[in-house]
């Protein structure tokens, strides 16, 4: 159940009563700022008029959801100045790995000139094996900031553990949470606590409920927003690595009402292969796309053979934006 208070009442005051009445709450902040009292399903067998007759107590929700924050979420979030869920969708764009300051520099350039909204690019990097290159750390995260910046484009990097937390959110507009950390609930409080919008990757073998948990947790823990990311799931057959779950983009899309990103890059794993699961992922009702792209896919530090070089980036970006070919700002 879900208790909403007016603006000028105290919290406290109205836990008070509410345990009077024998029921438990805890105190979670809502989208846009609104105090809510979460009474869990286990201790709410009490009458809901009861309830909202409390003084401060604006409305009560009984809802049968275990994630009441993430099905308060708005249909459009916006996020520096970008709309995820509007009439236009964006391309985030970038490398797997922040490299250089150079190499960053001209990548946000080049994915700027072409309509792209966010920079992406991990300093932190989540590798299947330790001997793999694992990111250039928080000076990498200053370069992305830095050119990003400088191109006006807006900010998204993984937080890889509790402890990168506070350098990503310092520097970072959305900070990811990996495929690989979907259910690493500490780092999912200390992504929340940060208070920035989160990107949540879908684990790779992760329910939709579960993911949906997931995003309730950063919610419950301050986070003012949550994307969900779509990046493929484990399937039975791996000649086209890890299965698009385009099913589950347009669920969240629709019964959800969520704005979804989807990622092909790390779905398919191969660059010939994103523009048309992308087109298929903006057809099942991605709101954004995230793309991995190169200047040199060949010389890459990692995931070179998925990354998209100019040229095919170039028509990508067309492709995708290309419902507004006059305005590449969105
Ligand atoms: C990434 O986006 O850089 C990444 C490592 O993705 P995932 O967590 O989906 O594997
Ligand atoms: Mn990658």
């Amino acid at each position: 159940m879900l208790v909403t208070l007016s603006s000028e009442a105290d919290p406290r005051r109205v836990q008070g009563e509410l345990a009077a009445l024998g029921l438990w709450s805890e105190t979670v902040r809502g989208s846009k700022g609104a105090v809510h009292l979460l009474v869990p399903r286990h201790s709410a067998a009490l009458d809901p008029q009861r309830i909202l007759e409390l003084p401060g107590v604006v409305d009560v929700a009984a809802s049968p959801s275990p994630h009441p924050l993430v099905d308060a979420l708005p249909r459009e979030l916006e996020v520096a100045g970008r709309v995820f869920g509007g009439a236009r969708p964006l391309l985030i764009a970038g490398p797997c790995s922040v490299e250089s300051p150079d190499s960053i520099d001209a990548i946000a350039a080049r994915v700027a000139t072409e309509g792209a909204s966010f920079l992406r690019g991990g300093a932190f990097k989540p590798r299947s094996s330790p001997y793999a290159f694992q990111g250039h750390g928080a000076p990498a995260l200053r370069w992305l900031a830095d050119a990003a910046a400088k191109h006006g484009l807006g900010v998204i990097t993984e937080a890889l553990d509790e402890g990168s937390v506070a350098p990503v959110a310092e520097l970072a507009d959305i900070v990811q949470v990996g495929s690989r950390n979907m259910q690493n609930f500490g780092l999912l409080r200390a992504v929340g606590a940060s208070g920035r919008p989160a990107l949540l990757k879908r684990g790779m073998a992760a329910t939709v409920d579960e993911w949906l948990l997931a995003g309730e947790y950063l919610l419950h823990h301050g986070a003012p927003a949550v994307l969900f990311c779509e990046r493929g799931v484990r399937g039975f057959d791996e000649r086209a690595r890890n299965l698009l779950d385009l099913g589950s983009v347009a669920l969240l899309a629709t019964e959800h009402g969520l704005p979804v990103v989807v990622d092909p890059s790390h779905a398919v794993g191969r660059s010939d292969l994103i523009t048309p699961l992308s087109l298929a992922a903006r057809a099942a009702g991605a709101a954004a796309l995230m793309i991995e792209t190169h200047d040199a896919p060949g010389e890459a530090l990692s995931d070179g053979p998925q990354a998209l070089g100019p040229s095919r980036f170039s028509e990508l970006a067309r492709a995708i934006l290309a419902q507004d070919p006059e305005d590449k700002s969105a």
